[in-house]
């Protein structure tokens, strides 16, 4: 038997013991034989990982410094409760994200609430809840913002939105800070709004945020953020007398979904550099920090101003970081076929295509069709087994796109998945790295349920977080 490549093994965490994947500790085999698949599998130690390593920051920058997990990445109230228990804050994206927060017990100065249209609801429920800030979208909001205020008398404690023009590589529909994007304002109309809105009662203008993208591969990025925050930040007091308390760097740490795996000779560089991005946050923002000081250094501003920025607490929005490589999707292989390969891309020893047809499709995996996102594959009964045979794999649904492949061929995924020699239904896969934006933009599309997520502890601790839905959740708001 071949070794196989087993670069995804987390000791203590993610590995294989006696053929079948384990993570921390329990047999995935056992989890899908209790709860049916698919089925998520999210580990609380990982999350307290990942969290404990952008905790670091604050240690390298020596400044306050506040993490706002991003909601929208995970947000079943189970998870969210980890996430308060590793005390970090929260990042939410709606009124919805903001009602789970608020029951899983986060006190309302823990939130920040970002989005680019805000309904007045929701803006009630955070003034009501006096959240941390409300994150300004547009000169127009901050003035429907004062007025929800102004009704309910209260002072909302804002925080402005810019948008920077920083280019990174990420996906186009990843990124977030160029001004052919829908977020944020430009320089000149925060301005606008400290001017307009800089005495109001009920406004506290107490923050700059920005975010730049997400699976961010450019660390460099983070010090022309930054920069721009604390220019912005100088500019605000001098010119408009607002003092801030807080500059909001945003999200986007990225996470290595390729892990080393043989996939990345496969697909297109772009791809295979993006899905591999890997550096240490706290690193990244050390670096970028000591770039932003130089230039608030040279930027001639008085010494006042300098004292200013220094104080300045610093908010991070991370999500994917977080959440990603704690969760794992089991799936189990429902259905199985050959079919002959055309003709003119007949390889070798390769006449015809074994397929392999899943119970998770993107229904709960919808990056997989819209980012073409890739989620390493292995045979969660057969780990230690020689991975060297090629499988072609699809999810349940109707459409010709649900597959595991570039169904556009642009080689942005794989053609092939290896898998051990002989896998047919019945067999267990497990996808790594799948704990961030799955269940959360998942659907029901095809009469489907959703899935239930199972959290796991040390001493082989697991917990049910979410049922799995019935066939009665489907029709639960048809009238
Ligand atoms: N903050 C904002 C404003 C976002 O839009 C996002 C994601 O899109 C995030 C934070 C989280 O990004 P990530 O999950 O890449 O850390």
């Amino acid at each position: 038997m071949n070794t196989p490549n087993k670069n995804w093994e987390i000791p203590g965490y993610l590995e294989s013991i006696d053929n079948h994947l384990h993570i921390n500790g329990i047999d995935v085999r056992k989890l899908a034989d209790e709860f049916g698949t698919p089925l998520f599998v999210y580990s609380k130690p990982r999350i307290k990982h990942n969290i404990n390593q952008l905790k670091e920051i604050q240690n390298k920058i020596n400044r306050k410094l506040k993490i706002c997990y991003a909601a929208k990445a995970m947000s079943t109230l189970g998870i969210l409760r980890v996430i308060k228990e590793c005390d970090s804050d929260l990042e939410v994206n709606s009124g919805g994200e903001l009602y789970k927060a608020l029951k899983c017990g986060f006190a309302g100065d823990q939130i920040v609430f970002n989005g680019t249209s805000k309904e007045e609801w929701e803006l009630e429920l955070a003034i009501k809840s006096e959240i941390y800030a409300i994150q300004v979208d547009s000169v127009y909001e901050l003035g429907l913002i004062d007025q929800v205020a102004k009704r309910l008398n209260k002072k909302a404690r804002v925080s402005l939105r810019i948008v920077p023009e920083i280019e990174t590589a990420t996906h186009s529909g990843l990124k977030t800070a160029l001004l052919t994007s829908k977020f944020g304002m430009l320089k000149s109309e925060v301005f606008q709004a400290a001017e307009v809105f800089g005495k109001s009662e009920n406004l506290n203008i107490c923050g700059v945020h920005l975010h730049i993208g997400s699976q961010n591969p450019d660390p460099e990025t983070f010090a022309a953020a930054l920069a721009t925050l604390f220019e912005t930040a100088a500019e605000m007091i001098q010119h408009k007398g607002t003092k801030l308390d807080h500059i909001n760097l945003g999200g986007g740490f990225p996470v290595d979904y390729l892990k080393g795996v043989e996939v990345a000779n496969t697909i297109a560089r772009a791809q295979a550099e993006l899905l591999s991005s890997c550096y240490s946050p706290s690193d990244a923002i050390h670096s970028a920090y000591k770039k932003a000081l130089s230039f608030v250094n040279d930027a001639g501003f008085s010494e006042d101003i300098i004292n200013y920025l220094n104080k300045l607490e610093l908010l991070i929005e991370p999500g994917r970081f977080i959440i990603a490589d704690a969760g794992t999707c089991l799936t189990s292989i429902r259905n199985h076929k050959s079919r002959p390969i055309d003709k003119s891309s007949q390889q070798v020893g390769h006449n015809e295509d074994l397929w392999l047809l899943t119970d998770a499709g993107f229904n709960i995996l919808l990056s997989m069709e819209t980012y073409k996102w890739y989620y390493h594959t292995i045979a969660a009964t057969k780990a230690d087994m020689s991975h060297n045979t090629r499988y072609k794999i699809a999810g349940p649904l109707c459409d010709g796109g649900d597959v595991y492949f570039d169904i556009e061929g642009e080689n942005r995924l794989p053609d092939y998945r290896l898998l051990p020699d002989g896998m047919q239904s019945g067999d267990l896969l497990a996808l790594l790295n799948c704990g961030a934006y799955s269940l959360s933009q998942a659907s029901q599309y095809n009469g489907r349920p959703l899935p239930a997520v199972v959290l796991t502890d040390d001493d082989k601790k697991y917990t049910l977080i979410r049922r799995r839905e019935t066939l009665e959740d489907l029709i639960s708001a048809d009238l």
